[in-house]
């Protein structure tokens, strides 16, 4: 479909110390064993394959990734990938201060915080935290961004899931941040994505809202996309250090410029986000096929992948597999 997928998401593990409303229900979910789990270097040498076809950008997620054991053996691997990939990390903040040391010296150019609200009330009940406990999380999340702000070396964006009637309210006080921080805040559509949790429809909002109240705000700016650029619609308020984004996965479909695979914690490389399909790599990597089987698996994932999803607000239903495996 004459589409160029040069971007490879790993999720580095299924563990999590959240449990977002939308990701994962409030006692977690079973745990994979742990020989279902791809290990690091299994990790590595699919990445290392992958850039080989082309990709040109890994991104790390989970679960949370910033709990997995072996992350810096594991940065230091695909940091030595010829020639280098761009290394980027989404997490939820908990631990980012803690590990900006390593992320920095492995040279992870731009980490993305999932942080769906400012209030430390909301940010309890969406994260599942409750009030006392989420108060504190989100003093360690906010410690985190400004830490890697101040460190001045990468980039960081705030990526707000949009839940109608919880953080609704919060939109204008996202894009506000984006006045005085050099961050960019990305609002994502919420999605029926992942088999732990319910869809809602009623939380459902879509971003057109967010350019709509945004928009009273002040004059913006639409920015040009950027060769690589991922589905975020991306726009600047006049006189802001920052800028906004909007990722419209429901709403108005990004398919066509689609560029990414997805690699699960159990090693399945998956196509589409709403899909089912997906090639399984793990017992391909544990056969000990040689590095061109496991390229001609690449290759047969990138041919599942479904021209467009057929997701729509009013027609939204459960798909895909399990988020917190799988990484957004
Ligand atoms: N734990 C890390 C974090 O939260 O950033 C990484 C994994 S998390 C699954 C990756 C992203 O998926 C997060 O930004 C999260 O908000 C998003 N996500 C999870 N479930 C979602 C859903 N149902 N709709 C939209 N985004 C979702
Ligand atoms: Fe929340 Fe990310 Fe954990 Fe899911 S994986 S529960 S989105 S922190």
């Amino acid at each position: 479909f004459g589409r160029r997928l040069h971007y490879l998401r790993l999720s580095i593990t299924d563990l999590c110390n959240l449990r977002c409303a939308y990701c994962m229900p409030p006692e977690g979910i079973a745990k994979l064993p742990h020989d279902q789990v791809l290990n690091l270097e299994e990790m590595a040498r699919v990445a290392r394959v992958a850039v080989g076809l082309g990709v040109d950008k890994i991104r790390l997620t989970g679960g949370e990734p910033l709990l997995r054991r072996g992350l810096a053996r594991l940065l230091a691997e695909l940091a030595a990938i010829d020639p280098r990939p761009d290394l980027r990390l989404t997490t939820n903040g908990l631990l980012l201060a803690e590990k900006l040391p390593l992320l920095l010296e492995t040279g992870v150019s731009t980490v993305n915080v999932s942080l769906d609200s400012l209030d430390p009330a909301v940010y309890g009940q969406v994260t599942g935290l409750g009030a006392e406990a989420g108060a504190k999380a989100l003093d360690t999340v906010w410690r985190g961004i400004e830490a890697a702000l101040e460190c001045g070396e990468m980039a960081v964006k705030l990526n707000v899931v949009l839940l109608g009637g919880i953080n609704e309210a919060e939109i204008t006080d996202f894009a506000k941040l984006t006045m005085e921080l050099p961050l960019a805040v990305r609002f994502i559509e919420y999605m029926p994505v992942g088999r732990n949790t319910p869809f809602q429809p009623a939380r459902f909002l879509a971003a057109e809202e967010v350019l709509r109240r945004v928009g009273r705000m002040g004059r913006l700016e639409h920015l040009p996309a950027r060769p690589g650029d991922g589905p975020a619609q991306r726009l600047r308020l006049a006189g802001a250090k920052g800028e906004l984004g909007v990722i419209s996965a429901l709403s108005s479909h990004f398919c066509a410029t689609c560029n990414r695979l997805r690699l699960s914690a159990e090693g399945k490389l998956v196509p589409c986000l709403f899909s089912e399909l997906a090639v399984d790599l793990l017992p391909i990597l544990r056969r000990g096929a040689d590095d061109s089987e496991l390229a001609e698996a690449l290759l047969q994932a990138a041919r599942l992948k479904p021209r467009e999803h057929d997701q729509a607000p009013v027609n939204a239903h459960a798909a895909g597999c399990f988020m917190s495996r799988l990484g957004g």
